[in-house]
């Protein structure tokens, strides 16, 4: 990330916020922190930030009420702070607009590697994005959305339209979690059922296809309880 951008925090532990702004000022970025929502909603306004990393769990209002009054006005990328285990929150924040999310601990680079696709996602958004149909690449893996292939180490792999539709759904959101739901409604519409296991059987026979180790996968990776991201595009 050369371009310098501002980032607001949320989060009332303050050994979080300190390791995240200083991770990030070590990175040339502005920084600004607050341990309130109603503040950081006021900060949000004011100082227009690239990106907002919040706590779910702050001390005047819910987290949730921050992502609703900020999406009332501004498509501004929120990734969520949460903790381990908290799958219902997580998907709940996803549903209400936030971007993403990062669980507790994490480490410098996955917090980087998230701020980095938010902010390619909300550039993508703002009329930058007529590089979305490029070829998707990560390691072996290339998709050519255009003519339909898929192929691993230069082997093509054949999948089937459904398998297809999901795996390319997920690489054009590569790096970013995409929940059972979201998938769902895109690849069998928005009056399919909402049971995941359709989709969970789907997922076995792509992973089957593409992974070198199914149980051990590293195209497209499990969010607990949550849904599916998608190993974030090395040529983006
Ligand atoms: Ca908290």
């Amino acid at each position: 990330m050369s371009v310098k951008v501002t980032i607001l925090i949320i989060e009332d532990e303050k050994n979080i916020c300190d390791f995240i702004a200083t991770t990030l000022k070590a990175q040339d970025h502005k920084v600004i922190t607050t341990g309130l929502g109603r503040e950081g909603i006021s900060l949000t306004a004011s100082q227009c930030p690239d990106v907002i990393l919040l706590d779910l769990g702050l001390p005047d209002i819910d987290g949730m009420d921050v992502i609703r009054q900020i999406r009332g006005y501004s498509s501004i990328p929120i990734i969520v702070i949460s903790a381990r285990s908290q799958e219902r929150e997580k998907v709940m924040a996803l549903d209400l607009g936030a971007d993403d999310y990062i669980t507790k601990p994490f480490g410098s680079s996955e917090l980087m590697a998230r701020i980095r696709t938010a902010l390619r996602h909300g550039n993508a958004a703002s009329g930058g994005g007529n590089m979305i149909d490029r070829p998707y690449q990560y390691g072996g893996l290339l998709i050519d959305f255009d003519r339909r292939l898929v192929s691993v180490d230069g082997e093509a792999v054949h999948l089937t339209q459904v398998e297809f539709k999901i795996v390319s759904f997920l690489a054009r959101n590569s790096g970013r979690v995409m929940t059972y739901d979201t998938i769902i409604s895109h690849v069998w519409g928005p009056y399919a059922d909402d049971n995941n296991r359709i989709l969970r059987v789907n997922m076995a026979n792509i992973r089957r296809k593409l992974e070198k180790n199914p149980a051990e996968p590293q195209f497209i990776l499990t969010e607990i309880g949550v849904g599916y991201r998608m190993a974030e595009d090395e040529t983006r």
